[in-house]
């Protein structure tokens, strides 16, 4: 018996008022048996769709149909919402994503029949809490093992998200899968292939949020997703390195990202921690020593990036974002930076980035020696860089003493000439920050200006 909270049990009222059946099934029911908190909750009924919203409407509560062709409706109750869909089977699917028919059925067991793992096919009748379990998820639960409902080609062919779900749910919970269900993951990749960029995506957001990102990945590898989805992080496999490093390009690319993971870092961090070297691949080449070098890999690496996440259709301000730090992740700081070199680090970085790129440096030299630097490796730099801006200098346009305006006055014609000076004065500024009062800027400027 589980323990099913009250709002579920006010639910279970009015199915029950109207003479239908309620069902608590999914994620939550999967993750109540887990001995975690459930998320969201789905629940599934004998009740057709307009009589679910006809039944909830007269209780006084708002209801979307938010998906009536796949028998979904959205119920908000007591601020909280639930999605509530009809028992149904699903068939025929010709693109390997989108089943052609569905069919509203009579029992809970053939709804439970279209589900993709045991784990997932558990159902918890409401109110009492009557356990329905045809797949014996409970056991895999218990053994931590994922398994396909069915036979896992058949399932897998149906549709191709199947398998990139199946790593996921294994990266998230710490799970192995099942051999039948992993073997029929090579198989299928063709009809993985098909499934838009952006479930795709959601997917690999979840191995990327997920505790230790490497397990998905390293699955992904296993069979062949990898290749499939990220063949710039494939190829980084036995791309080895020397030196200070102990790992190949892909496990380095791993390990980062997983650092980022364990210290609950941005999502940017996580994706730039993963895609920083893959530049290395491409940039490789053996030098007259015969050691490896991987010249301007930073730069490589920040273009296969922004393809790869556009791809997959990430927001511009997440591309943006992890571009920039991969771009830019390979600064060198020594103690004889002058202030001029500093200021213009954090001019290049933007102090808004400056401690992601921090985090970024942290997983990669975690990545690099397999243990954890020391916590104050970066100190020095952090120390004078903070320094500089508690200094308050000019480090942009903006804190310049003199504008556009100043120029004109001074007789620059209007025009694209303006901002060049403005630059030029910046880069001087930087080298001098004396120089950022008016009369100084107006004198170089109108020696900038042909002495006018
Ligand atoms: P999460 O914790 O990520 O929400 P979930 O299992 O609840 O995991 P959902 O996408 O919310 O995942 O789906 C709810 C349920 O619907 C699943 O538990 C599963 O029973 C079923 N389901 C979802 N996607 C598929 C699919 N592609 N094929 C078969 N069944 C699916
Ligand atoms: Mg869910």
């Amino acid at each position: 018996m589980l323990f099913i909270p009250r709002i579920l049990k006010d639910l279970a009222r009015i199915f029950t008022a109207g003479g239908k059946r309620s069902f608590l099934v999914g994620g939550a029911v999967r993750d109540m048996l887990r001995g975690e908190k459930a998320h969201d909750f789905d629940l599934a009924t004998d009740a057709a769709p307009e009589e679910v919203a006809a039944m909830f409407r007269a209780h006084g509560n708002s209801v979307i149909p938010t998906g009536v062709k796949h028998g979904t409706v959205t119920a908000h109750v007591k601020g909280e919402t639930f999605e509530i869909t009809t028992f149904r089977t699903e068939s025929d699917y010709h693109d390997g994503r989108h089943p052609e028919k569905i069919a509203y059925t009579a029992t809970i067991e053939e709804d439970l029949s279209r589900r993709d793992f045991t784990m997932n096919a558990i159902a918890v009748e409401l109110p009492k809490g009557r356990i329905v379990d045809p797949f014996n998820g409970r056991v895999d639960i218990q053994n931590r093992v994922i398994r396909c409902v069915g036979n896992p080609l058949e399932r897998f062919s149906e549709d191709g998200l199947r398998p990139l779900r199946c790593v996921r749910f294994a990266s998230q919970f710490g799970f192995s899968v099942d051999k039948e269900t992993l073997d029929a993951i090579p198989q299928t990749l063709s009809i993985t292939a098909k499934v838009s960029a952006e479930r795709k995506r959601d997917e690999l957001d979840k191995i990327i949020g997920s505790r230790k990102p490497s397990a998905g990945f390293l699955l992904m590898e296993q069979t062949g997703l990898l290749h499939e989805l990220l063949p710039e992080l494939a190829v980084c496999r036995n791309v080895e390195q020397k030196g200070e490093h102990r790992f190949d390009v892909l496990d380095h690319s791993l390990l980062a990202c997983d650092f980022a993971a364990e210290k609950g870092w941005s999502h940017e961090v996580r994706l730039a921690a993963l895609f920083h070297d893959i530049g290395k691949s491409v940039v490789c080449a053996m030098n007259e020593f015969g050691v490896r070098t991987f010249h301007r890999h930073e730069r490589e690496g920040a273009a296969l990036a922004k393809e790869l996440l556009s791809r997959f259709r990430y927001s511009n301000a997440v591309i943006d974002t992890a571009v920039h730090l991969i771009e830019n992740h390979m600064f060198q700081y020594t103690e004889d930076w002058s202030d001029a070199a500093v200021r213009r680090f954090i001019v290049r970085i933007g102090e808004a980035h400056l401690p992601n790129l921090y985090r970024l440096r942290h997983a990669d030299a975690f990545a690099t020696a397999g243990e954890p630097p020391r916590p104050d490796f970066l100190a020095p730099l952090m120390d004078r860089v903070k320094g500089i801006l508690e200094e308050k200098e000019a480090l942009s346009l903006k804190d310049l003493a003199i504008s556009g305006n100043d120029l004109i006055a001074l007789g620059v014609k209007p025009g694209p000439r303006i901002g060049v000076i403005l630059h030029e004065l910046l880069e001087a500024v930087l080298d001098d920050p004396e120089l950022n009062a008016k009369e100084k800027l107006l004198e170089i400027a109108g020696k900038m200006n042909g002495g006018a």
